[in-house]
Formats: structure tokens, C-alpha cells, sequence
């Protein structure tokens, strides 16, 4: 597939902004076709000055963004091979990026604390370790709301915006769907799962805002595909940064499964794509 940004795309002011899925963490250590996407995906953004990452996997009341230096890799997970755990992403923190997040946020109403010892979970650390396998990048989180809804996860991608025109890449990393209770190892996926992923991907690329900010109520299976909203709340975020006033028009990157019936989509929103 190809999911080329245009010729612009390592020039501050056009980075996109991504949500990929991150699967489960064995992603880290398999090879197949979400893997290889996920390594060419760095090498077509480009290196961007510094990463703001935003993962199913950071709850918090309020926003909160991580000021760490050195962020530790945080091995959130268990029942997983040994080689999981020995895994670091070294990247240096971006303390300044979480001023900056925070004073972002602040103009928007959205009051934001920063966590001065917050390391990257694996909902960060899984796909970053393809993405940019260097290490090399400064990165921090921002935590998700899951209580708060689609609508204030996309107002504070809206809120962070700006930050594309500042060389950083807004990165979202969740699940397109995300039932562990019906996770398998089936080759092919659950009608819930596919309907599910289908209509996500055509309202996206269709760029309908209103029907996806409202997706519990309209989208086929919401409530299968995803029982708790932490793994979709991602999505808006980067909705949310990368789009314009009044659309949510996105651009689907990769397509695929996983463990039977998690979807492995990614999508840019921005300049671009
Ligand atoms: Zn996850």
C-alpha cells in the first residue's frame, strides 16, 4: 500500500498527525505486515524534533503530561514472554514538549498537570520501537480521559494542533477494536470486529465528524468492539490535531488483524495525507 506523505512532510508545518493500533505487546517481537508498516512508517514521516505520544494506557481525571528526562520503560502487561520484559526504549524525554503541551492546553480551558517521573508504557514504547527504532527522538504522554468521552479527546487535539507546525509528531496509539474477552487466534476475524473496522474506516475517510464523535450510538457492535473506550479514545486525539474545523477526514495508512479480532488500523489526519 501506499501511504506516502506529500514531498513536504519533513518540513515543520505538515507533519501529520498518526493513530496506529499497537496490537498486543508481542507485536514488539513478531514479524508480519503491521510490523513492516509500522518500520517504513518512520522512515516516510521522517524525524521529527520531538514525539508527543498519546496511549490507551495512560488514565488519568485530568490531563496530565509526563516532564521526565529520562523516561523509564514501563512493562504494563504479564503472561508475556521474558524477552518482553528485558525490552527498553531509551529515547530521551522531552520536558520543554510538556510545557509546551501544558501551556496549549491551558489557552484551550483544558487544565493539564505535569507528572514529573511518568515513564512510556507499552502502548507507547511497542510501536515507537518499530516507528523509530533509535531511540533517538525526544518523546513524552499525555494521558487519555476515559471517562470524558470523543468530544473532549478530539478538543484536545485541536488544542494541540499547533504542535504540528512545531516539528512535533502527535502520535495516537490504541486499538481500532478492542474486546479482550473475545480475543482468539482465528485467521479470520469476527463479524462484530469487521463491521466494526469497516465502518470506522469509511466514515473516516469520508471525513464524518458528527457520526464519529457519536460512534457508541451509531457505529455497528460499538459496544463489543470496544467495551471500554480507552483504546479508541486515541483516535480522536489525533482526529482531532490533524483536522480541519469541520471534518474529521483521515487517511487509512495500513489495515489488519491480530489475536483474531484486534484491528491493527492506523490513520494520518493532516497536511499531507
Ligand atoms: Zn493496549
Amino acid at each position: 500500500m501506499n501511504f506516502a506523505f506529500d514531498e513536504g512532510r519533513k518540513t515543520p508545518g505538515t507533519l501529520p498527525a498518526v493513530f496506529v493500533s499497537h496490537g498486543a505487546p508481542t507485536l514488539a517481537i513478531e514479524q508480519n505486515a503491521t510490523v513492516e508498516f509500522l518500520k517504513r512508517l518512520g522512515a516516510e514521516l521522517g524525524r521529527p524534533e520531538a514525539i508527543l505520544c498519546v496511549s490507551a494506557h495512560w488514565n488519568t481525571q485530568a490531563p496530565e503530561v509526563s516532564g521526565a528526562e529520562r523516561p523509564e520503560t514501563i512493562h504494563d502487561f504479564g503472561g508475556f514472554p521474558e524477552e518482553l520484559f528485558r525490552m527498553r526504549y531509551p529515547a530521551p524525554g522531552a520536558p520543554q514538549l510538556a510545557g509546551r503541551v501544558r501551556e496549549l492546553l491551558g489557552q484551550a480551558g483544558l487544565a493539564c498537570k505535569v507528572s514529573p517521573e511518568r515513564g512510556l508504557d507499552h502502548g507507547a514504547w511497542v510501536p515507537l520501537g518499530l516507528i523509530y527504532p533509535e531511540a533517538d527522538v525526544p518523546v513524552t504522554q499525555l494521558s487519555l480521559q476515559p471517562t470524558l468521552g470523543t468530544e473532549h479527546h478530539f478538543r484536545l487535539g485541536r488544542a494541540l494542533a499547533p504542535l504540528r507546525e512545531e516539528g512535533v509528531l502527535i502520535l495516537a496509539t490504541g486499538s481500532a477494536t478492542h474486546n479482550l474477552a473475545r480475543i482468539g487466534r482465528g485467521e479470520v476475524p469476527p463479524e462484530w470486529a469487521r463491521e466494526f473496522d469497516e465502518w470506522l474506516f469509511r466514515k473516516i475517510s469520508e471525513g464524518a465528524l458528527e457520526e464519529l464523535l457519536d460512534y457508541r450510538r451509531l457505529a455497528p457492535h460499538a459496544s463489543v468492539a470496544h467495551p471500554t473506550e480507552e483504546h479508541l479514545l486515541p483516535l480522536f486525539v489525533a482526529m482531532g490535531a490533524g483536522s480541519a474545523e469541520s471534518t474529521a477526514r483521515g487517511r487509512s495508512l495500513h489495515r489488519g488483524w491480530t489475536w483474531g479480532s484486534l484491528s491493527m488500523a492506523a490513520y494520518g489526519f493532516g497536511s499531507g495525507v
